[in-house]
């Protein structure tokens, strides 16, 4: 098998079933992929392959479904990348889950929602909206 993130993958020690959570109680599998090393690879794999069923990256096939796809420009954020993670903050998406979606680190997505959260309240302040 060429695919190695497969390897490392901590589902490998669980029944497959319980990824495929048909109850819709997706708490087990989450958790399972909370910790697992290649998260991140996994959730990228399931959207660029359009998986529509089960938990891949610790993300539902609902929750999958609600990612944006390419980005609305928002007047308050630089660049597209920045408009990309506004997006998914404004969805309620985790800066985990969006660290895992756009495969960066999850300190950098961190930083750029603080700095959009603090950009949004200088515009609101200033009377703007
Ligand atoms: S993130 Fe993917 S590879 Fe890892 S445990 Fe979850 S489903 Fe398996």
């Amino acid at each position: 098998m060429t695919d190695t993130w497969r390897n490392k993958a901590l589902c490998r020690q669980y029944d497959p079933e319980i990824f495929f959570p048909f109850t819709g109680d997706a708490e087990l599998p989450k958790r399972v992929c909370g910790s697992c090393p290649v998260r991140e690879r996994c959730l990228r794999y399931a959207l660029d392959t359009g998986q529509r069923y089960g938990v891949w990256g610790g993300l539902t096939e609902d929750e999958r479904r609600q990612l944006p796809h390419p980005s609305r420009p928002d007047p308050a954020v630089s660049d597209t990348f920045e408009a990309h993670i506004a997006e998914l903050m404004d969805r309620g998406i985790t800066p985990g889950e969006s660290a895992a979606y756009l495969m960066r680190p999850e300190p950098e997505v961190r930083r750029i929602r603080d700095r959009i959260q603090k950009r949004r309240s200088r515009a609101r302040s200033e009377g703007v909206g």
